[in-house]
């Protein structure tokens, strides 16, 4: 007996599997490919919330962008493996009208 089935191995489900899992809640990750293989695999991994979103949309990526590092962290930390996750200022420059 599986106390959740999440359809889809991508960073949305793993991370929602990886979530559960923390909280000691069993869980079964269903994939017609490969985890890991779809979009998330094509993914520059920016984490651009202030200039991609829409209004109604930006509190949750803002706290889900300030929780990232902390998740990477803990990833690092339990599977010796580095996602990559840099903190990096960048220029935005305006488009001339
Ligand atoms: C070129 C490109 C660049 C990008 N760059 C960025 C970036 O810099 N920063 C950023 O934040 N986002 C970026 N994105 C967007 C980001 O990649 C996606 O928002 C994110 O990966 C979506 O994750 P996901 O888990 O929802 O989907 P996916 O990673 O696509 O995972 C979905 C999974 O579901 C499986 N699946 C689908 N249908 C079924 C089914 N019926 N039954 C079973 N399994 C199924 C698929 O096989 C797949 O593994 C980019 C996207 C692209 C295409």
């Amino acid at each position: 007996m599986t106390d959740h089935i999440i359809i889809g191995g991508g960073v949305i489900g793993l991370t929602l599997a990886y979530s559960l899992a923390c909280q000691n809640e069993s869980v079964l990750v269903l994939d017609r490919g490969t985890c890991g293989q779809g979009t998330s695999r094509a993914a520059a991994g920016m984490l651009a919330t202030d200039i991609e979103l829409r209004e109604e949309l930006h509190t949750l990526a803002a706290r889900s962008r300030r929780l990232y590092p902390l998740l990477a962290r803990r990833l690092t930390r339990e599977t010796g493996i580095d996602c990559g996750y840099r903190e990096q200022p960048f220029l935005l420059k305006q488009n001339e009208q």
